[in-house]
Formats: C-alpha cells, structure tokens, sequence
C-alpha cells in the first residue's frame, strides 16, 4: 500500500438494480447517477449476466447500475415468464436494490413490484422520487411510516430525480452495501454494442410511452444500422411486433404514431450521443413469437451476452 495514501478508502463496486413500475422515473434517475454520461459498456466481466444500464466510476467507487425487465408487468405468455425468471435472477446476483416509488402515491402496480421483493434478501433501499411535486411535504412523513411498515428498507430517501437532489446521498448511502473490491469495468468506455443497446432501449421505451398498455412488452427492437458519419449519426431500427393489429397501432393514422416514436427517440439520442441523428423505423409483424424461446433468445431476451 501506498503510504502517503491512508486516508483514502477502499475501493467498492458493485451491482444495483433499479425497480420500480412505470412511470416513476427509473430513466430520469439513472440519467442523474450517471451523471448523464453514457458511461455503458459491453465488455462484461464473465460471471454477470446482468443487463447492464451504465457504470458511474467515482475516485474510489464504480456503480453498476442494471435493469430488471418485466418486473411490473403481469405474468402472461413465455415473454413475461421469461422476464420474471430475469427478475429473480437479475435480483438474485445483484448487491443491493434500488425500489422507487413516486410521491405518496402507492397504486396496485407498486404492490406488485413489492410483492416480488417481498422474498429478496438484499439490501434494499426505497427512493421516493419526485418530491418536487409535493405541495405539502409534511404528508410524507406518514407516507414514509407507512410503506416502512410494509418491509424492511435499509434507508428510505426522498428525492427529485428532475432537479437532481439527494443524488450524492444516494451514492453515499449505497456505497456500503457495495462490495471492497478492484473496479470491474475501465471508467468511461463506451462500445459500439453497447451504445447501439442504447438506441434501441430509447426506441423501445417510447413505444411503450406512446402505446402504455397496448403493447405491453410486444415489442422488440433491433438495432439494423448504427453509422457514425462525423456529423451525423445514421441509425436504423426495426421494431418487431407480435400481430399485424399492433402494427397498425403503432404506425398509427398516415404514420402519425411511429413518428412521435421517432421523433423522441431521435431526440433521446441526439442529446446521449452529442450528435445529428438519423433515424428510421421499421414495423415488421413477426407472428407467433411471443409464444417461441427460441426466437426470444435470438433476440436477445435471454442471453445477456449479446448486449
Ligand atoms: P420510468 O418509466 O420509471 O423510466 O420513468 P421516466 O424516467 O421515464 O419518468 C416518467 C416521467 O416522470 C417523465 O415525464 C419524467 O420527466 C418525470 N419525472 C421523473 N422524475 C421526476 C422528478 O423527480 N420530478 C418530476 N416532477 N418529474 C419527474
Ligand atoms: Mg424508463
């Protein structure tokens, strides 16, 4: 060890999985923890099979932030089962759990997403975001004693993932439950696959804004083109769906739907990756496979190395 050094701690790294449902801002608050870097990599050390979000590295801390697909979603079809059993395997390799929740709200969605933490013997810590919006903060005192009362979190930490509060809190409060060990993934790589994960991850979840409950997780993309041309970024994405209706759902009137998809996500990755972008979607029906593992895993829903 290096002597003139003693005051400087260990080194920690680890795994945090983010939960929640829909809507609370899981995107906004791993946009803020990563301090809105892309910080996302693909090269994996061999023992995780996590979905990798993105990597904040600090001078002695790296975080590994990673998704839990499926978790707030009912079970239904082999698609849902296979992200469940992703959920409990993801939770199940992962330090601690990040449970987000919004404001006092509490709906049957949250429930859901608890009851399947109910088992988990992690460290988990409940972020209750969007305090911003809250008129009257006294409210959520009570609020704080009843979802405390539901399990155990290790802390309980109100935030605003919009304006950034609390963000250093959290990493403090994180660091703990994080295993002392070397950092597992070189700060600030980013790969081509992993920002091409990236794209599609964007496409995919402006889908799901645009369409909420009629397309629930039947959608897929896949990234066909990713051409840095200097000044322009020339991305192409086909979007698989599972029946010809849902493609005409998400086109929409004249294309007026895929072009809002578009349009956003256009803009999600002009701000990621600094830089003009082309995008241009595709709809293909891919019938009957949501009900086929085979075509899931090529696709990418099981195996984790392809991102
Ligand atoms: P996700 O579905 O959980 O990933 O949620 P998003 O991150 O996409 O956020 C959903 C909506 O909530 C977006 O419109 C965000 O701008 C908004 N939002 C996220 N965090 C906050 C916050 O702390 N305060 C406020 N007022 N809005 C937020
Ligand atoms: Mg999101």
């Amino acid at each position: 060890m290096n002597d003139n050094r003693k005051e400087k701690r260990n080194s920690r790294c680890g795994f945090i999985a983010l939960v929640g449902r829909p809507n609370v801002g899981k995107s906004t608050l791993l946009n803020h923890f990563l301090r809105q870097k892309i910080s996302i990599t693909s090269r994996k050390p061999q023992t995780t099979r996590h979905r990798i979000l993105g990597v904040h590295s600090t001078s002695d801390t790296q975080f590994i932030y990673v998704d839990t697909p499926g978790l707030h979603h009912e079970r239904k079809k082999t698609l849902n089962r296979l992200m469940n059993e992703t959920v409990e395997r993801v939770i199940s390799d992962v330090d601690v759990v990040f449970f987000i929740v919004e404001r006092t709200a509490w709906t049957d969605e949250d429930e859901l997403v608890l009851n399947a933490l109910l088992n988990v013997n992690k460290p988990i810590l409940l972020l209750i975001n969007k305090v911003d919006q809250l008129q009257d903060k006294k409210r959520l005192l009570p609020h704080i004693e009843a979802l405390s009362a539901k399990r155990h979190f290790v802390e309980i930490i109100p935030v605003s993932a919009l304006k950034g509060h609390n963000l250093e809190v959290i990493d403090e409060a994180v660091r703990q439950y994080l295993p002392e060990g070397q950092f597992l993934f070189p700060v600030d790589q980013v790969t081509d696959r992993s920002v091409r994960f990236l794209a599609a991850e964007m496409v995919r979840e402006k889908i799901i804004r645009q369409l909420g409950d009629e397309l629930p997780y039947e959608a897929t993309v896949e990234i066909e083109k990713f051409q840095d041309q200097g000044r322009t970024l020339h991305v192409d994405a086909l979007i698989l769906v599972e029946k010809a209706g849902q493609k005409q759902i998400l086109i929409g009137k004249e294309g007026s739907r895929l072009k809002l998809v578009g349009s956003a996500a256009r803009e999600d990755m002009e701000k990621a990756f600094e830089k003009k972008v082309m995008l241009k979607l595709w709809v293909k029906v891919r019938s009957g496979w949501a009900d086929n593992e085979r075509a899931l895993k090529s696709l990418g829903y099981t195996d984790y190395q392809s991102i």
